[in-house]
């Protein structure tokens, strides 16, 4: 049996619980080099040595002592902070899973990518954000991105041995989220709590009330723009709440191809951490007949803008979508805090989005740079409001 390497930036999140889960089942298979994660000191304490990792990084360097202590003893390395970050992505692995939320993740992402190694992406925020920047650096290092959001993962299979050139539609399916069916006088009274309660799927609070206004969606309708290049025009949403099509790809004879499975995250990861083999997962077969009924709607832009906004800020281009990210992340950190409504939210972004448009960033210190004044633009909306 080989034994892989694998790092995991974001340990302690959702995703990275549920990569360390599958890799718990089969721990002959991998040697951990490097977990991190942003506060949590000790439970990555726990997860590095359980999972007998080389190294711990905590983003927060206030929390470093903690992790040394934690870690006495075990011949695990600790470090803290920006640059051990970036140094902990850019260790030798053979996989390197991006699972931290948000922008923070963008330079240990690239970081990975520079050295050619493959990334299973799941961090969207640093593809949209950095958008032609990382593609580029892919194609320059040799890199090789693996899609673990389910419905990019979904896309990547169907498109399996087929040219991008045949594709007539991508499909990206969407739940809906937890307001799918609530009236704007609803939406106005919405709660944090009721936003991150997710009818389908358990995940991180961001990528909650991301998919509670839709933005999630929206988000991924960019990173696929970047994932698959077929063209923005040929990329479409459709509201299915039952989330067992995880997306589907179109092709120009007519066929459809889909990708189904149950609402658990451990089905892409697996798909990536086995690529381009399969492996086994404790996820209970798909029963067609005790779900019944796939159903399928348009998507509702006037409840919820944040497709539209994603699809301008993508025809924009440029560092747009840094931009919009960078707001909206402000924005959803805002409405979590309990200092705006959830409808704000998508208020909040056009509004960044309609007072500047700074040059198309050329590094990812541009990229940096454009997320740094879009989210003080942000905040100061919020705090004039
Ligand atoms: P979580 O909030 O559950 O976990 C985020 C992880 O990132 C944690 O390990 C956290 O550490 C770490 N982190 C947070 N902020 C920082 C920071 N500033 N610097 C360094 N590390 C940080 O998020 P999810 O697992 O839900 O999501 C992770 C990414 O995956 C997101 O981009 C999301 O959009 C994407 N995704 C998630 C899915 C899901 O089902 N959850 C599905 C598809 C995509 P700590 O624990 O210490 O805070």
């Amino acid at each position: 049996m080989t034994v892989r390497s694998i790092s995991i930036l974001g340990a302690t999140g959702s995703i990275g619980s549920s990569t360390l889960d599958l890799l718990r089942r089969e721990p002959d298979r991998w040697r951990v080099v490097a977990l991190t994660a942003h506060t949590s000191a000790l439970e990555l304490a726990r997860l590095a040595r359980e999972f007998r990792a080389e190294l711990a990084v905590i983003a927060d360097e206030a929390r470093l002592p903690d992790l040394r202590e934690a870690l006495a003893g075990s011949g695990i390395a600790a470090a803290a902070g920006a640059g051990a970050l970036v140094e902990a992505a850019a260790r030798p692995a053979d996989l390197v899973i991006a699972a931290i939320v948000g922008c923070a993740g963008l330079a240990p992402t690239m970081a990975a990518i520079a050295q050619g190694r493959t990334v299973g992406l799941a961090n969207k925020e640093a593809l949209v954000s950095a958008g032609e920047v990382m593609t580029a650096a892919v194609a320059r290092s040799g890199a090789t991105l693996l899609p673990v959001d389910s419905e990019h993962n979904a896309i990547f299979q169907c498109l399996a041995g087929n040219e991008p050139a045949h594709v007539r539609w991508i499909t990206l399916t969407a739940s809906g989220g937890p307001f799918r069916d609530w009236t704007a006088e609803q939406l106005a009274a919405a709660t944090p709590a009721q936003a991150v309660k997710h009818p389908n799927w358990d995940m991180g609070a961001k990528i909650s009330v991301d998919s509670a206004t839709m933005f999630n969606k929206g988000l991924e309708l960019i990173e696929a723009w970047h994932l698959f290049p077929v063209g923005l025009e040929r990329l479409r949403i459709i509201v299915h709440p039952q989330s067992i099509i995880h997306s589907m790809v179109e092709y120009r004879d007519g066929s459809t191809l889909a990708q189904l499975g149950p609402s658990d995250m451990r089905v892409p990861i697996a798909s990536v951490l086995a690529w381009p083999q399969r492996m086994d997962t404790p996820c209970a077969p798909l029963d067609l007949a005790a779900i019944g009924e796939l159903t399928f709607r348009a998507p509702d832009e006037e409840r919820f803008p944040a497709t539209r906004l994603c699809r301008e800020a993508a025809q924009a281009g440029g560092a747009m979508p840094a931009v919009l990210n960078a707001a909206n992340e402000v924005a959803a950190a805002g409405f979590l805090a309990g200092q705006i409504g959830v409808t704000r939210i998508a208020a909040y972004v056009e509004d960044v989005l309609s007072c500047y448009a700074p040059a198309a960033p050329g590094s990812l210190d541009d990229v940096v740079a454009v997320d740094a004044e879009a989210r003080l633009r942000a905040r100061a909306l919020m705090e004039s409001a």
